[in-house]
């Protein structure tokens, strides 16, 4: 019979999806470009599901039931209009194309349109849980036309992540809304790593705890409020030993960070916007400075400073770090969905933040109780003008600001970099201020600029002549 889907581009990613796709219980079609990646599928796993063999993509299209349902999951960027090009040729109207990678949602805007002209429905789907999600259950956020949906969706629900009954995968919008949510995701991923980071190096620096006893901190975080992927596996890789040198493994890994670009992309998205996603750029920024490495080795001798001793009482500074941790994290969730809100504007997609929150609880890298929180806040009011004016997260700030603001103060006095903490901080200072110096700022552009300012006390836009007799004008 014919396959409900086809999944071309099989390695890691596209092995694991349509393994996924088979266990089931869906009859899946496979191609890969080199034909011997998908025979080396079938030697593995080819039992575990009802699999299609194609070689080409003619074989390939013909072995779909209609409306077509093609899965890409290859290379993002030219690989993927190069795939998406030979495949539209061979499929009629109606049939879907669901492009899994990593695309730049602006790409995805301008296929969706141009599959739109010929009659084909083409959905950018994020996709997150890496190689282990894709296999047993990814976050999914699938756009483009809402029709597509219908038919697509309930395929996509059934292989995705489940929290409390409830899939990890809804329609986000029309065109590049699901990549755009992706990018934002995987920023916001950046930040939570660069926040997790900042928390070990001031364990590590401020109190000089052993590495194995700071991953029983995270251990006993993670049962808390801060429970979330990402806070586990860190107790995991801080707990790993070196076979080789008996040392934990993060003290013999290089310490420069890489970085694949969603990060990048969220901030330059973010800057065109005019978001201030703060914690996520100083997380790009962080791994970027972490990599100027011939840099970094000829500035290590540069001043310190007089610096302050450790904090008098551990036990209280780890708290601290915890609420600091808590905090900033807050921040940076309250950024990203501000800039997701901005972008589904900009696009007009309508994208709802409270559907988000529900299907990053499960399958994807940020997953975390926290985001039932978020959801929640949503839910009690969708047109929230920003996530920490929700009373649940209003009050959480609250408790940590003092630990916050000691953390940020130990850092600076000790001299160990925290800058997402920091800045986090200073965002939320910026956001709650009656008055900010872009008064100045105003001032002093309209001086050389005669850029023009306007008064807290009547309408209209004035002008100062600066070089006359300093008399004020209307402009
Ligand atoms: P890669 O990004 O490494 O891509 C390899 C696949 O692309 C192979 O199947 C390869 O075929 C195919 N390919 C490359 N160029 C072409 C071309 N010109 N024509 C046809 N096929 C081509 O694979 P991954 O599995 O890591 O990722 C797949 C997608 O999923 C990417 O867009 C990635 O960004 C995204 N993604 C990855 C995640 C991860 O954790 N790795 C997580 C979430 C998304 P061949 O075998 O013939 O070389």
């Amino acid at each position: 019979g014919l396959a409900q889907i086809g999944v071309t581009g099989l390695a890691v990613m596209g092995s694991n999806i349509a393994r996924n796709f088979a266990r089931h219980g869906h009859r899946v079609a496979l191609h890969n470009r080199t034909v011997a990646k998908t025979d080396a599928l079938l030697d593995q796993h080819g039992s575990e599901g009802d699999f299609v063999r194609t070689e080409t993509t003619e074989e390939f299209v013909a072995a779909l039931e209609k409306p077509r349902r093609v899965l890409i999951m290859v290379k993002a960027g030219e690989p993927t209009d190069a795939v998406i090009d030979e495949l539209a040729n061979l499929m009629d109207e109606g049939d879907i194309i669901i492009d899994g990678g990593n695309s730049l949602y602006t790409d995805t805007i301008r296929r969706e349109a141009a599959m739109s002209e010929r009659g084909l429905n083409f959905v950018g789907a994020g996709i997150s849980g890496g190689e282990e999600g894709a296999l047993n259950g990814p976050s999914i956020m699938p756009g483009g036309p809402a029709e597509s949906y219908t038919s697509l969706g309930p395929l996509l629900e059934s292989i995705s992540a489940h929290v409390d009954g409830e899939p990890c995968c809804t329609h986000i919008g029309p065109d590049g809304s699901g990549h755009f949510v992706k990018m934002v995701h995987n920023g916001i991923e950046y930040a939570d790593m660069q926040l997790i980071g900042e928390a070990y190096d001031l364990m590590r620096k401020a109190l000089d705890l052993p590495v194995d006893k700071i991953a029983d901190v995270f251990r006993e975080w993670n049962s808390g409020d801060l429970d979330s992927y990402l806070v586990e596996i860190t107790a995991e890789v801080l707990s790993q030993v070196d076979a080789e040198t008996g040392t934990p493994l993060v003290d013999v890994i290089a310490d420069a960070a890489g970085q694949k670009g969603t990060g990048r992309w969220t901030v330059k998205s973010a800057l065109d916007l005019g978001i201030p996603t703060t914690g996520i750029a100083e997380a790009v920024f962080a791994r970027a400075l972490s990599s100027a490495t011939d840099q970094r080795a000829q500035a290590t001798g540069l001043a310190a400073g007089n610096l302050a001793s450790s904090p008098a009482d551990p036990d209280t500074f780890v708290d601290d770090i915890r609420n600091a941790l808590y905090a900033s994290k807050v921040v940076a969730y309250a950024q990203g969905f501000d800039q997701i809100a901005a972008g589904s504007q900009e696009y007009d997609w309508n994208v709802h933040p409270g559907d988000l929150a529900t299907i990053w609880r499960g399958g994807c890298i940020i997953r975390a109780k926290f985001l039932n929180r978020i959801r929640d806040a949503y839910a009690e009011n969708p047109e929230l003008p920003s996530l920490l004016l929700a009373p649940y997260f209003r009050e959480a700030v609250e408790t940590a600001l003092d630990s916050w603001r000691r953390v940020v103060a130990t850092a600076a006095t000790m001299g160990i970099p925290a800058p997402a903490f920091a800045s986090s901080l200073a965002y939320y200072d910026a956001l709650r201020s009656e008055r900010l110096p872009a008064a100045l700022t105003q001032g002093l552009r309209d001086f050389f600029g005669a850029h023009t300012y306007q008064r807290i006390d009547k309408p209209g836009t004035f002008h100062t002549l600066w070089s006359d007799d300093r008399s004020e004008v209307e402009a």
